[in-house]
């Protein structure tokens, strides 16, 4: 565990590890489309049906001849297109013209690329001697029958969604959607588009956490804003614990008066913990109401884009049934300082450059944990590690790139 100035504080890894134990992957399964298979996550291997390619096919237009035939030139006696293959055998002395992707003809054995001949007719001449096997695509060199291509838990792209095609799938397995209902808490925030009475501000928290969470392609259940009042927050965390497998909040996980997420919690359900060694961030409660998993984030809007992202995002993507892998990691040169006590592991929005070949920080500029702009030219976090002080320019920091979830 990281060494914390406040021992209460859990340390990034271990809450992960905590969650990651507590939250339940989904079950179901259903059939989906093509079409529809984009972020969505596989429920179980996928194997390849057959060969690809399913047979020696070229690799360029030319033409298909036998290798170590000695022949001046060779008699052009058919073709092989793609779709159309040469439905002989290629006897020693002649050749088949061929396209590209077309069936090898049987008795061919390279295929000379039509630059390097000389055609007369329907004599071909060869410039170069070809070699056994040359410019031949070979059957199952990509993927061999019964190969798992997907395992369970991908994620789909859109090079996957090509992947099954090729292999003559029209559907996959995949998990059930999870469902995530978000509501921001705050006596002091109003929806946009209305006019903002003296000392109120927008809710934005629940825009930006809603984007992020259709990023990862769950159902989302916009619960709305609730007031800072112990009953409203009670029925609506019980809505919300009803419809959906986990519960977003933002606002009021802190200490301050009118803080009410934590003790209706405690009365409705449980609290796992609700403070982790996380700068923007601290204040961030995890639990359970019902069955929903409960995901507490503290109400500045910076604080809980970055915990729902490093926190939140990891378990929500294991309970949707992804196998996550560790994001990059990269070491870069750090052209400013950074203030910073031991405690909490800090993740500064920063702008990665390579210069010269190398990896250089610069700060994204005011960091608070209200500052939304700290993220307008950043594309990674500079991550000051949780044992750390002040870093100087010139030291090296860990850099994490920004993934398509945050920007
Ligand atoms: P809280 O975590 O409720 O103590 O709120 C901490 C700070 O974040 C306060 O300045 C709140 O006004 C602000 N805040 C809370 N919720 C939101 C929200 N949904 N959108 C924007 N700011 C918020
Ligand atoms: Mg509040």
């Amino acid at each position: 565990m990281a060494s914390c100035d406040e021992p209460q504080l859990l340390a990034i890894d271990d809450a992960l590890t905590r969650m990651r134990t507590a939250a339940p992957m989904v079950a179901e399964r259903e059939q989906v489309p093509l079409s529809e298979l984009l972020d969505r996550i596989s429920a179980s291997p996928i194997k390849a049906g057959f060969n690809v390619p399913s047979h020696d096919n070229s690799a360029m237009d030319g033409y298909a001849v036998r290798a170590g035939d000695t022949h001046q030139a060779l008699t052009l006696v058919g073709q092989s297109l793609a779709g159309h293959p040469f439905n002989g055998e290629l006897q020693t002395g002649q050749c088949v013209r061929i396209t590209t992707g077309a069936t090898i003809p049987a008795g061919a054995n390279a295929v000379v690329m039509q630059e390097n001949t000389l055609v007369t007719g329907k004599q071909i001449q060869l410039h170069t001697a070809p070699q056994p096997g040359e410019n031949i695509r070979r059957c199952g060199e990509d993927i061999r029958a019964g190969q798992v291509v997907f395992n369970a838990g991908h994620r789909f792209g859109p090079v996957d969604i090509a992947l099954l095609a090729s292999l003559g799938l029209a559907q996959a397995t995949v998990k059930r959607r999870l469902k995530v209902a978000v509501l921001s808490t705050g006596d002091e925030l109003i929806a946009p588009g209305q006019a903002l009475p003296a000392g109120h501000i927008y809710d934005s928290n629940r825009y930006g956490l809603c984007a992020m969470l259709r990023r990862l392609d769950v159902e989302v259940l916009d619960i709305g804003l609730v007031p800072d009042q112990p009953q409203a927050i009670r029925e609506a965390f019980q809505m919300a614990a009803s419809q959906a497998d986990a519960i977003v909040c933002s606002g009021g996980v802190s200490v301050g008066d009118a803080d009410y997420v934590k003790p209706a919690l405690d009365e409705l359900g449980d609290i796992a913990f609700w403070k982790v060694a996380i700068k923007p961030g601290k204040p961030f409660a995890f639990g359970h109401l019902a069955n929903a998993v409960f995901f507490g984030l503290p109400g500045n809007p910076v604080s809980s884009m970055v915990t729902l992202h490093q926190l939140a995002l990891p378990i929500l993507r294991a309970m949707a049934g992804e196998q996550v892998a560790a994001p990059l990691t990269l070491s870069a040169c750090a052209t400013d300082g950074y203030k910073k006590r031991p405690g909490r592991q800090d993740f500064q929005r920063a702008q990665l450059s390579s210069v010269d070949g190398v990896n250089q920080i610069r700060s994204g500029g005011a960091q608070g944990s209200g500052v939304l702009t700290s993220f307008l030219d950043a594309n990674a976090y500079a991550v000051l590690e949780a044992e750390r002080s002040a870093v100087s320019a010139g030291e090296t920091v860990t850099v994490i790139p920004f993934d398509r979830f945050i920007r």
